[in-house]
């Protein structure tokens, strides 16, 4: 029995390998590329069906020319891109599957300039290209239960997926519960995103800045939400700066 479950993971780790963009790293997938796009517009739609908009037309007209100059660069013909401006103090953005981008207008206070606002907006975008949110659940559930494994086969949208897949994409705060992102997933995300914002004719060197404005954020009162799933730490700025060096 064990040797047949064995061989049974194998199938399926094997029909399962992605890849990353820009670090070519090899991943895990137990969810598809399509039920991930399913989730994340399902789960998009929710969300908007409880948030407030803004109604600031320079400040969401910022955040779709920004969102469209990004799409540009991140080139998925597959991806159907929305940028949104929510009313929200949290200091708070994400990127669903698919390109479904949300801002809260409390990171707006944060970033000091378009470049800035590129910064996390490259960055959410590049979570979402690296499907590092599929990635976490494929690690949960390969830690987890082999079971499960049963249920992905079949192939279905796997409706029991649906509250992990809001924690794996960090918009988890409704439910009290945000998974954060692992440290390699950050300093990824990092990567492909300065190579995003650049492509997009940003200036990389404001993603430093940034951060920094983050980090004084975290070491003021208690960190906000976003912070305790991208911590904001001198490794984070001494990796981006490589980066930046690199492409430079
Ligand atoms: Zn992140």
């Amino acid at each position: 029995m064990k040797s047949i479950i064995l061989v049974f993971i194998v199938l399926v780790f094997a029909g399962c390998m992605g890849k990353a963009p820009v670090t070519d790293r090899s991943q895990v997938m137990l969810i598809s590329q399509n039920e991930e796009l399913a989730l994340g517009e399902k789960s998009y739609k929710e969300f908007l069906s409880k948030a407030k908009l803004s109604t600031n037309k320079v400040q969401i007209s910022r955040v779709r020319t920004i969102g469209n100059r990004i799409a540009k660069a991140a080139n998925r013909k597959d991806f159907k891109w929305e940028f949104n401006l929510v009313e929200d103090d949290q200091i708070n953005a994400f990127c669903l599957p698919g390109g479904k981008v949300i801002v809260y207008t409390g990171i707006m206070k944060i970033a000091q300039n378009d470049d800035q606002l590129a910064t996390v907006m490259s960055h959410e975008v590049a979570h979402a290209l690296a499907r590092h949110g599929a990635e976490r659940m494929s690690h949960q559930q390969i830690s987890g239960v082999v079971k499960q494994l049963g249920s992905i086969l079949v192939g279905s949208a796997a409706p029991e997926y649906a509250g992990a897949f809001d924690m794996a994409y960090g918009y988890g705060t409704q439910l009290g519960i945000m998974l954060p992102y692992s440290r390699s997933h950050e300093h990824e995300a990092d990567e492909i995103g300065i190579h995003l914002m650049k492509k997009a004719g940003y200036n990389v060197n404001e993603a430093i800045i940034f951060w920094k404005n983050m980090k004084k954020v975290k070491d003021g009162k208690a960190p906000p939400e976003f912070l305790s799933t991208h911590p904001s730490d001198d490794n984070r700025i001494q990796k981006i700066s490589e980066t930046i060096k690199k492409i430079n």
